[in-house]
């Protein structure tokens, strides 16, 4: 059986994704799942880019141990520095050098022509490879570029001492066969490329992210670079869980391969990820989508519950989705609390864990059971700002058919208490009046969308916002089972996001 090494750029490509961005506390917690996940490479950013990013891959690179950490870099000199003073506390560091080969970048991008490209590029591994023993280089824009020029930049590459070598789909262009013939083509025409691992970056444009990325395994190609749910630039990248579970479920065709996956952590991994990125898996999606087991039609209902491989090609269970497990209760401690979080992969530290905790009383006040679910909702609401500005003191709402809505909060601003009131068209019109008159933002709010965590009626709500503030969105998410105060708490987390 031969491994196919699973390259995770959510952090990377998936964290330039239009709307999404991580703070450096919540990329490590990212990484911390994709650790547990099993991936065996974490791109954990572009240092050069941020001073963010570069802290990011730092700290990611100081704790995480079992996968290899990756950071990109154009080919130049400062970007390669950057990159390996990032990556120098990793167990297992690799740089990961681009540069485009297609025309339509050399003449419109760079003004060069192939040779410059050429010497560039060599330049930049040499240089990296005397910082970095373990060198990924990325013939950018490779699907568009001329066959004979990528033969003679990997093979350049490859005698520079890159160990792999990606082969993108920058701008999501190509379909399966083309990307099969293109990864045999650069297998029977470059010399040298035994000594490398053939990698593919796929994206989404026009949906064929998964379909190139499988294509390019048959044909040769032993790495592949994914995201959780498929984020990423435009349309985003293959998506991991995807290609996992094809690997895994389609035996019949890549019964030679095999990935080191923990399949189980799936599930978990892509609920976080949406949640930190506040982008909303659609219900539709493949393998982690609401919808994605669920059987509708009677007939497929009655067919499954005789033989449930007659409409189901995996098993929930295989991807970690398990039938929401009553996990604590109102009486429950703090030591329990701590345990189930640890459980499920979460590494706060005490001071989070204590807000958590004292969020997680206040929740269990008003809902007798809580899933992991709700747990993860709620840990992932203390989690995503370190030090917020504005916290909910208290509110008062009132609303009827008869009376006119009206609303009064209070909030905490660094220890001092400020309140506010206002009346509105409706209960949460009313509170963000008041929210409004207290921060001082002029807020439009742009999208509003509510969400049932688990089911029953005294189920979890979390709200996902997005206010406009003098021509900047910023998203919100908040929970709780009282859908007025889920809207309140996802404003503040907006507003919150505006004072960083
Ligand atoms: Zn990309």
């Amino acid at each position: 059986m031969e491994k196919i090494i699973i390259f995770d750029t959510t952090l990377r490509d998936g964290e330039q994704a239009p709307g999404a961005s991580l703070n450096p506390q919540q990329k490590l917690e990212i990484a911390f799942a994709l650790e547990k996940l099993g991936v065996d490479v974490i791109e954990a950013g572009f240092p050069i880019a941020s001073s963010g990013d570069f802290q990011a891959v730092k700290n990611i690179s100081a704790k995480i141990k079992k996968s290899a950490i990756c950071g990109l870099a154009r080919c130049l000199k400062p970007d390669i520095i950057a990159a390996h003073k990032a990556l120098r506390g990793a167990g297992h560091p690799r740089i990961h050098l681009f540069l485009a080969t297609s025309k339509i970048h050399l003449k419109y991008k760079f003004k060069k022509a192939e040779d410059e490209i050429l010497t560039l590029a060599k330049d930049a591994i040499r240089i990296a490879r005397k910082l970095c023993p373990d060198i990924e280089f990325s013939p950018e824009d490779a699907t568009r570029s001329e066959r004979d020029f990528i033969y003679r930049i990997v093979e350049m590459a490859i005698n520079e001492g890159a160990r792999t070598i990606n082969i993108p789909d920058t701008v999501g262009y190509s379909y399966p066969q083309e990307i099969y013939s293109l990864i045999t083509d650069i297998r029977n025409n470059v010399s040298n490329i035994e000594k490398a691992v053939l990698a593919i970056h796929c994206h989404d444009d026009l949906g064929l992210s998964t379909a190139n990325s499988l294509s390019a395994i048959l044909a040769g190609a032993r790495q592949v670079h994914c995201t959780i749910n498929g984020i990423g630039e435009r349309a985003g990248n293959a998506a991991l869980e995807e290609v996992v579970m094809a690997l895994k479920t389609r035996k019949d065709v890549f019964g030679d391969f095999f990935t080191q996956i923990n399949t189980k952590e799936i599930y978990r991994t892509s609920r976080l990820v949406s949640n930190l990125t506040d982008f909303v898996v659609p219900p539709n999606k493949a393998i982690v989508g609401r919808n994605a087991f669920r059987h509708e039609s009677g007939i497929h209902q009655d067919a499954v519950l005789k033989k449930r491989s007659t409409y189901e090609i995996m098993d929930p269970h295989d991807v970690g989705i398990s039938s929401s497990q009553l996990v604590l209760g109102k009486h429950s401690g703090r030591h329990a609390f701590g345990d189930r979080l640890k459980h499920m992969g979460f590494n706060l530290g005490q001071k989070q864990l204590n807000q958590a905790f004292t969020r997680f009383k206040d929740v269990a006040d008003k809902k007798k059971d809580i899933y992991d679910d709700d747990l993860r909702i709620i840990v992932q609401d203390e989690i995503r700002l370190i030090r917020p500005v504005w916290k909910l003191e208290s509110f008062e709402v009132a609303s009827g058919t008869k009376i006119k809505p009206y609303a009064s909060v209070i909030l905490d601003k660094k220890g001092k208490l400020l309140s506010g009131s206002s009346g509105g068209d409706g209960p949460v019109d009313a509170c963000f009046k008041a929210l409004e008159k207290i921060t001082n933002f002029k807020a439009k709010l742009e999208d509003f969308r509510l969400e049932a965590v688990t089911s029953g009626k005294d189920a979890l709500g979390q709200v996902s916002l997005k206010l406009k503030v003098s021509g900047l969105i910023v998203n919100g998410r908040g929970s709780s089972t009282d859908i007025v105060e889920a809207a309140v708490r996802a404003y503040i987390d907006a507003v919150n996001k505006l004072e960083t």
